[in-house]
């Protein structure tokens, strides 16, 4: 079966070239040229991926990516931003977006990001080392993808995930912020460091008791970040 991607965008010329691509790659594309459509689309048609401008008639990008992880829905979201509005980045992470690409893009890096962000379903499992399921009150079930803390749910995004699954598989070993963008994200040289930053502190905001003062997520200072064995 084709992955599906949907595509939030309302500059029809972006749409149409976004089609031709993705369909060329084998992904199946529904469309929104506005926000409200992207938002029913996003709860109704269960797709894999969204492609997400942030300018948009009747319902911004930022508003739709919040309102969507605020139903819980994990699908992986790549945030169209202008290359101008350096802070769209940020606030498009900070919004439960996965990742951000900015226009004009290339549609090579544009069509790797698609890759590397959709739900690895098969391939995941033997992908990334063997996972640590559990460290103190926090348990990852690498399966069902499922993170509980002291026994409650805990609704990850899916690179949120991935970051944990990777730091959790190897405690207390310290990787670089260009290592886990490598080994996460899988980028190479597309990526930029602040998405693992972002990543970081929006993981602990949900995994750790105190965000500020984490006991699972560490920062090593000058060298990156490691799970802590409790
Ligand atoms: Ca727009």
């Amino acid at each position: 079966m084709s992955n599906k991607v949907l595509i939030v965008e309302d500059e029809r010329a972006i749409v149409e070239i976004l089609k031709f691509n993705l369909t060329r790659e084998g992904y199946e594309t529904l469309e929104a040229l506005d926000g409200e459509t992207g938002l029913k689309l996003g709860r109704e048609a269960d797709p894999d991926l969204i492609l997400l401008d942030v300018m948009l008639p009747k319902l911004g990008g930022f508003e739709l990516c919040k309102t969507l992880r605020s139903e819980g829905r994990a699908v992986p979201i790549i945030m169209l931003t202008a290359r101008e509005e350096e802070n769209d980045k940020i606030f498009g992470l900070e919004a439960g977006a996965d990742d951000y690409i900015t226009k004009p893009f290339s549609m090579r890096e544009l069509l790797a990001r698609v890759k590397a962000n959709i739900r690895r379903r098969v391939l995941d499992v033997g992908d990334l080392p063997a996972p640590a399921e559990a460290s103190g009150e926090l348990v990852l079930n690498p399966d069902s993808y499922a993170v509980y803390k002291n026994g409650a749910p805990v609704e990850l995004t899916q690179k949120e995930f991935d970051l944990l699954r990777f730091l959790m598989a190897a405690p207390d070993k310290v990787f670089s912020r260009e290592e886990l963008l490598e080994q996460v994200w899988k980028y190479g040289y597309f990526g930029d460091m602040r998405t693992v930053d972002v990543t970081i502190r929006r993981l602990r905001e949900k995994i750790e008791d105190t965000p500020g003062k984490p006991r699972y997520i560490m920062t090593r200072r000058g060298v990156g970040y490691y799970f802590s064995q409790q």
